[in-house]
């Protein structure tokens, strides 16, 4: 059975993966998989880009995004007449002659992966290149990413990188075939400074616990001053600085359900 495992570190966000997919579809038939994609409107394959934080500690994500090809998928369940099926190897197809007017499919897919496509009455959405895959190739997107950051395979081959991977909103229970490494999650950022000297503070001991699960990372400022604690969880977290010569201070209440940037904290001499 097949598998995606988009590695997001790996991402540049240069987009040759979307631009790759609307240059295999747009405009070419690849009955029984795929009617022609619209020029415009549609993104089968698509680079979602998340912006985390505030200036001057700002990260960009581009998390390339799919149909997930799910295991127990929602669009097979709400599709009439079996428009809707997946391949023995797990690729999920709709079928564009027995889907044509089945509007319903769109709103059936909690990823938002199905796109309606008006002038030819049908539902659409990334087939895996199941044409290209049956010739033995890989889908456009992975054979478009310089950086490999789309990998594409068996699951056993894969297995190693799967265990190390998420899937997108797991709580849906639709059991996702597209696995994702090193989503970035959110992240606490700061800075520690002297309002005395008016200078920056190296090597604060800066602590960050979770104030549900009781987890909690160490780590120092950095000769910017600065602080990050990355690829966190939503929660409720609190924040502990100390620093030889300071009074040590401490935010009891950070709530991150986004990246946080605390700005720039002072210390007071003791
Ligand atoms: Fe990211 Fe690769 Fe797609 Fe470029 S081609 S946006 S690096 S996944
Ligand atoms: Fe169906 Fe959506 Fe799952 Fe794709 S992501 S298989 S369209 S439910």
């Amino acid at each position: 059975m097949k598998v995606f495992v988009i590695d997001v570190a790996k991402c540049s966000g240069c987009y040759s993966c979307q631009l790759a997919c609307k240059n295999e579809h747009v405009g070419k038939d690849w009955t029984p998989y795929a009617k022609p994609q619209p020029q415009t409107g549609h993104f089968w394959m698509k680079i979602k880009e998340t912006e985390h934080g505030s200036i001057p500690k700002v990260k960009v994500e581009y998390r390339p995004t799919l149909c997930m090809h799910c295991d127990d998928a929602s669009c097979i369940k709400a599709a009439k007449d079996g428009a809707v099926y997946r391949r023995k190897d797990g690729l999920v197809i709709i079928d564009p002659e027995k889907a044509k007017g089945q509007k319903q499919l769109v709103e059936a897919c909690p990823y938002g992966a199905i796109y309606w496509n008006e002038e030819l009455n049908i539902p659409q959405k990334c087939t895996g290149c199941a044409h290209l895959v049956d010739e033995g190739e890989v889908p456009r997107c992975v054979d478009a990413c310089a950086h490999e950051a789309i990998k594409f395979g068996e699951e056993e081959e894969l297995a190693d990188l799967i265990a190390k991977a998420e899937v997108m909103q797991p709580e849906l229970g639709l059991r996702p075939r597209v696995y994702y490494l090193n989503l970035p999650g959110f992240f606490v950022a700061g800075d520690v400074y002297d309002p005395v000297s008016d200078e920056i503070i190296e090597g604060a001991e800066i602590t960050l616990n979770n104030k549900q699960t009781g987890e909690s990372w160490t780590t120092k400022s950095d000769d910017f001053g600065d602080f990050w604690f990355k690829r966190l969880k939503s929660g409720q977290y609190s924040l502990d600085i100390k620093m030889s010569g300071y009074k040590p201070i401490q935010i009891s209440d950070i709530a991150v359900d986004k990246s946080v940037n605390l700005g720039s904290l002072s210390l007071e001499r003791e």
